[in-house]
């Protein structure tokens, strides 16, 4: 018999025959994999906890011949303060639906792991503005995963001490006033200095300081526009969770 340890974070639970459940884990070690979770259901089951969407815990998987099966498991974090809130729960729902999107079977991502775990721990354990959290996720995100727009300076002539700034999403980075870079892209969307700033600090800071600063609701907005669309057009796909909280 062969058995895998791993840390990992539940971000798929599926209900199957009696008392069962398959859930999807993001582990440290291998990626995104399914595991059994035995009799995972009954009220007494030791698994209970340990597979609840957003569990984050210390698993021993039974490697089988088709299917991983949780043996045991521990609870690290559970994130309740995000499951009993809705507004909560429907962000960290958008995060999850990214990384499903993007992470592959069996390929480590540990620093997108960090990245959704930080963004959870930052949506539950602080009152820093969801909105905020959720931009500051997708534009690092995309930079992980190798999509990191340009935003030293202007992407067309290298500038880096300029001012009035475009983002252009056809290059994929900042564009200057001059006439000669904004001709390369008539449709780069004009920035304010605040925004300017927010998207370097996502793009280049430190992991430890990524969430540490604040935004006004007018910049929060401005950045949203640049991010939904980023998003959108660097993964061919509309991302529609936080349409329901317009509607609430
Ligand atoms: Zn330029």
């Amino acid at each position: 018999m062969s058995y895998l340890k791993t840390k990992g974070l539940i971000i798929r639970e599926v209900n199957t025959g009696e008392a069962d459940k398959i859930v999807t884990l993001f582990s440290r070690n291998r990626g995104r994999i399914s595991a059994l979770a035995k009799g995972a259901r009954r009220p007494r089951s030791k698994l209970i906890a340990g597979t609840q969407f957003l569990s984050y815990c210390d698993y021993v998987l039974f490697c089988g011949r088709d299917m991983y099966s949780i043996n045991s498991c521990e609870v690290v974090e559970p994130f309740y303060e995000i499951r009993n809130d809705m507004i909560r729960l429907t962000y960290a729902a958008h995060f999850v639906d990214i990384i499903n999107d993007a992470i592959q079977e069996n390929q480590p991502s540990p620093r997108v792991l960090q990245l959704l775990l930080n963004s959870l721990h930052m949506l539950s354990k602080t009152d820093k503005e969801p909105a905020l959290i959720a931009r500051i996720f997708e534009l690092r995100f995309l930079s992980i995963m190798g999509f990191a727009p340009f935003v030293r300076g202007c992407i067309i002539c290298g500038r880096e001490d300029i001012t009035d700034v475009s983002f252009s999403f056809r290059k994929c980075g900042f564009i200057c006033s001059n006439e000669a870079c904004t001709t390369n892209d008539s449709f780069a969307l004009e920035l304010s200095q605040g925004a300017v700033r927010a998207i370097q600090h996502i793009v280049h800071s430190k992991f430890d300081d990524l969430f540490s600063f604040k935004l006004s609701a007018q910049v929060l907005a401005e950045l949203g526009g640049v991010t939904k669309r980023y998003l959108r057009e660097r993964l061919e796909k509309d991302y529609t969770k936080l349409d329901f909280l317009k509607e609430i």
